[in-house]
């Protein structure tokens, strides 16, 4: 016997919840069970006016639906909306019913600007917290890394424009470059977008070419993968001179002072080796590569105590003037011109030798010592910066969306940044806690201390999936 269903009918009737027709195991279930927005009523109460107008979307509800949408890999408004029209998995964690009426794309767009990138923060900070709650952050270990998220503008909107241009572009909004700026240089040009001011040309890997970017510091945490910190910048920003300001907003976050700290290269400075050895913190930063023309740079004997170099002849540099991270050292020229090493040492413009020694070059030297040694601590610690950090820039790209920015302007890649980060967290979050139902009902006991800690402080989320109740 073969079932027939009428396909024609004419209104929809259920029973109970939309939940009930959700699975169990769907991301927007698992995510449910850990997100906590109530308090966000009260943040953003502050942005409206509560006595007159039309009652703005419940801000729970409009942060949900964009959850939902990065979650699902869903990053513009109106293809959003449109899905949520038709998925039962996303109107149910929105909070809309099947007759309800959806939100127009555009009301988004109006609450991100009405609450700017600091109420996104927020949310992105609390995902933080319950992580470190929960017991997911260790504070042992901390992957630093940095990548680019391509803007959303086309190749056509690209123009050539002078350096002064672009710094007066800097200036009006918060993505102030390193690089941008026009004095001295008469004549030097640079490509920027009509379309989107503050994105910058910037590439990967030197065989890539310049496209119109963002980039995003990230931290993640060397234990669970949870991420600690995703601020969108300009492309113009070297990550490798953010990287302290990067600790600071963590430490200040979590509670926590991490014990290591893994980076690439692009973080190799002796100002940051120092700053972290202050700290009390190992650096498993591989040092740069020194220039290998001429008489290479590791010949040259630095004395931190009196402030000056050797060269292999055994003569003085002595301070010179000062550059932004450093100090040049010059020999004398008459120590130069009576060298028979000069031709090797000296190139032919110049008449003396002069070097350039970053702030904390001693401590750039006990990092390449270490290096050298190559500690099995040090090398598990660079595996897991691949794994970890590299994975979550891989996963926000692949499956939430980040490669492109959804929309224009540094507030707005800013807000798709941290929304991102929060789903990732949120996802962590809610692994973790199925996990330890699991380990649980196996042990015949409830799970780990911090997350039995963390489901009394959420209890009324916490119920466990219908099928493992059962
Ligand atoms: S050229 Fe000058 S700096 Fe170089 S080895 Fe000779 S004396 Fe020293």
């Amino acid at each position: 016997m073969l079932e027939h269903r009428d396909r024609l009918q004419e209104e929809l009737f259920v029973a109970g919840s939309l939940r009930e027709l959700i699975p169990d195991d769907h991301v927007l279930v698992g995510v449910d069970r850990v997100l906590d927005l109530s308090w966000l009523r009260g943040e953003v109460a502050g942005c409206y006016d509560l006595l007159q107008g039309r009652p703005g979307i419940d801000p729970e509800a409009a942060v949900r639906l964009m959850l939902a949408g990065l979650l699902l890999g869903i990053v513009e408004d109106r293809r959003l909306l449109r899905e949520a029209q038709v998925n039962l998995a996303i109107r149910w964690f929105a909070g809309w019913r099947l007759h309800e009426r959806l939100p127009d794309h555009s009301s988004l767009t109006r609450i991100r600007q009405r609450w700017g990138a600091a109420r996104f923060l927020s949310v992105f900070e609390r995902t933080v917290l319950q992580c470190v709650e929960a017991g997911l952050v260790k504070g042992d270990l901390v992957h630093l890394d940095a990548t680019l998220i391509r803007a959303d503008v086309s190749w056509e909107s690209l123009v050539r424009v002078h350096l002064d241009a672009v710094a007066e572009a800097n200036e009006e909004g918060p993505a102030g470059g390193g690089n941008a700026g026009g004095g001295g240089r008469p004549g030097k040009t640079k490509k920027i977008s009509r379309t989107d001011a503050q994105a910058r040309m910037a590439t990967s890997h030197r065989n890539h070419r310049l496209e119109p970017s963002y980039k995003q510091l990230t931290a993640v945490d060397g234990a669970q993968g949870v991420v600690l910190d995703a601020e969108a910048v300009s492309a113009d920003i070297h990550e490798g001179g953010a990287a302290l300001e990067q600790l600071d907003r963590i430490a200040e976050r979590t509670g926590l002072e991490f014990a290591t700290v893994t980076a690439d290269k692009a973080y190799a400075y002796g100002r940051n080796y120092a700053a972290l050895e202050a700290r009390g913190m190992r650096a498993v930063i591989p040092p740069q590569r020194t220039g290998r023309s001429g008489m290479p740079m590791e010949r040259f004997k630095y004395d931190a105590l009196n402030d000056l170099a050797r060269c292999p002849q055994g003569r003085i540099l002595r301070p010179a003037a000062r550059y932004a991270g450093g100090r040049f050292y010059r020999a004398r020229r008459a120590d130069c011109q009576a060298c028979p090493l000069k031709s090797a040492c000296v190139p032919k413009s110049v008449k003396a030798r002069s070097l350039m020694i970053g702030d904390g070059y001693p401590a750039l030297l006990r990092a390449r010592r270490r290096h050298r040694r190559r500690l099995d601590e040090d090398r598990a610690a660079a595996r897991s910066h691949r794994a970890r950090v590299e994975g979550v820039h891989g996963e926000a790209k692949a499956r939430h969306g980040l490669a492109r920015a959804a929309r224009r302007g540094l507030d707005n890649v800013a807000i798709q940044a941290y929304l991102t980060a929060a789903a990732i967290n949120l996802k962590r979050l809610a692994k973790a806690l199925l996990r330890a139902w699991l380990r649980g009902m196996s042990a015949g006991n409830a799970c780990t201390a911090a997350i039995a800690a963390f489901i009394c402080a959420t209890r009324q989320r916490m119920q466990p999936p219908a099928r493992m109740a059962a």
